[in-house]
């Protein structure tokens, strides 16, 4: 049994409960109550809230962080093919030592589990490196049959769902999902093999869905429906359903996704580098760092609000509580690990504690502690981490994984 005491804690409400005690064994929160004494348990500074999930991630962009923004930058088109240049210089040895520096700083930023959208299919590559850096991932397991890099394609759905099943058995920090990586790279008729596949295992389905314009337009002259029309046609839409970017849904999409029950994955820090454009959030909202431009849930989060007010003039369309709740449960959710992303009796032990003392939160008042956390802290206001009931980052420092020097040694 291990034992943690937070100052504070947000428990799923508008407020936060102060003097909480978590007893952990297993894995899973075993007790957790207010009003406690610290007694012998580790303290948690500042505000402790559940790890994050990163619903959407293809870890090796790390590598083209600030290497795209020259002016001269061009479009999501031509750092298509910047990534792509990456892409192919990858090999499994490489995979695995991007990953694992980017998975730690994901860590480090408070990120318990990462949905790894995988197109590379160095499969074992990233499953060793999330355990290495102490998180749980999912494991999106990508079809990608159509353009693009040769390299990244499957025969047909077929053999794409043969590959993806002889994953199985995968370790307990890692579980599987399914991608159809977009309308662009998928064909109708494969895209149904996918969905079928990932129904018949209940696994979480994703697929990018309206990043572009172009995107639209091509598969309206195409098929004579939007993407996420084609996808639903294919079965693709259900309650296991995430549809990442949604940026060009129209009403109809929106609807659409809303009454299937699925999820809409914003990445704004990507969508805004690549000059995509705004989300339209629909559906049960989570969020991802996808190209990992920076890597900072608080970011993400409070994006999709601020983006919300440039683009309608109002502010307050999304409370604080809200957006939390899109980082850590219904991400955890739609990655396929219910049982996490709260705090609660029974929950995996994932957690995060935010703290106060620094520059950018000085002052906060307990009461302003879920508002201030999501509308002003950073990732390097992370202090401490704990996955599975194990601390993995205590006072802003991996415990494992020397973080910046890695990624220096990985990135080329
Ligand atoms: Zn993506």
């Amino acid at each position: 049994m291990t034992a943690y005491w937070c100052e504070l804690a947000w428990l799923g409400g508008s407020g936060v409960e102060a003097g909480v005690l978590i007893e952990c064994a297993g894995g899973r929160i075993a007790r957790i109550a207010s009003g406690a004494q610290e007694g012998a348990a580790e303290r948690l500074p500042g505000l402790t809230v559940p790890g994050f999930a990163n619903a959407h991630s293809h870890a090796f962009q790390r590598a083209l962080r600030g290497r795209t923004q020259a002016p001269s930058g061009g479009s999501f088109w031509t750092w298509r093919e910047q990534m792509y240049a990456l892409a192919s210089s990858l090999d499994p040895d490489r995979s695995y030592a991007l990953a694992r520096a980017t998975f730690a700083e994901m860590a480090l930023a408070g990120i318990t589990l990462v949905g790894e959208f995988d197109y590379v299919h160095h499969s074992r590559a990233v499953i060793s490196a999330a355990a290495d850096a102490g998180i749980r991932m999912t494991l999106i397991d990508a079809c990608y049959l159509h353009g693009g890099l040769d390299r990244f394609h499957d025969a047909d759905a077929d053999a794409w769902a043969a590959r993806v099943a002889s994953l199985e058995p995968l370790p307990p920090h890692v579980r599987l999902g399914a991608a159809i990586h977009s309308v662009r790279a998928v064909d109708p008729e494969s895209a149904a093999v996918v969905a079928a596949f990932a129904a018949s295992l209940e696994l979480p389905l994703h697929a990018h869905v309206s990043e572009q314009p172009a995107e639209n337009e091509e598969c309206l002259s195409r098929h004579g429906a939007t993407p996420l029309a084609v996808l639903a046609e294919a079965g693709a839409l259900s309650e296991r359903f995430t549809a990442v970017h949604a940026t060009y849904f129209s009403d109809e999409d929106a609807r659409l996704l809303a009454a299937s029950g699925a999820y809409c994955c914003l990445c704004p820090t990507t969508e805004r580098d690549l000059a995509d454009g705004i989300g339209v959030p629909s559906g049960r909202l989570t969020l991802g760092s996808d190209s990992q431009a920076v890597i900072d849930m608080f970011e993400e989060a409070r994006a999709v609000e601020l983006d919300e007010r440039l683009r309608t003039g109002v502010r307050g369309v999304y409370a604080g509580a809200d957006l939390l709740r899109a980082a850590t449960l219904n991400g955890y959710q739609s990655l396929g690990w219910p049982e996490g992303g709260r705090l609660e009796e029974g929950a995996l032990a994932d957690f995060v504690a935010v703290r106060f003392d620094g520059v950018r939160l000085a002052g906060t008042r307990p009461e302003d502690a879920v508002d201030a956390v999501v509308f002003a802290a950073g990732a390097g206001d992370v202090d401490t981490v704990v996955a599975g009931g194990a601390t993995i980052v205590r006072g802003g420092r991996h415990l494992y994984v020397d973080v910046a020097a890695e990624l220096e040694a990985a990135i080329p």
